[in-house]
């Protein structure tokens, strides 16, 4: 089943039920095109034409990929949520 993706603004959040238990957000603003997320989980990021990473409708990655991406970013404009609890799992709460 393709993700669904709601775009709000620059950011964008992303669900893929049945494959990922994930909610994952991209805050678009605070990207700078590293890339770093598109290389490890090219099947759920990828960058625009203007060098922001965005969420794609697809089947994704595994979720320990996708978990990987975001710690990969170096700014941090990745946020991981579990789908069930909406209980943010990266970046962790300090
Ligand atoms: S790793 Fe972070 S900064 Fe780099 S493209 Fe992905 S979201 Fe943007």
């Amino acid at each position: 089943m393709p993700a669904k993706v709601k775009i709000d603004g620059s950011n964008q959040t992303g669900t893929n039920p049945g494959k990922s238990k994930y909610i994952v957000e991209v805050l678009q603003d605070l990207c700078i095109g590293a890339a770093s997320c598109v290389a490890i989980a090219a099947d759920t990021f990828q960058l625009d034409e203007e060098n922001n990473a965005y969420i794609l409708e697809t089947d994704w990655d595994q979720d320990d990929v996708i978990l990987a991406a975001a710690q990969s970013c170096p700014v941090f404009c990745i946020i991981i949520k579990d789908a069930e609890t909406g209980m943010q799992i990266f970046p962790e709460a300090s």
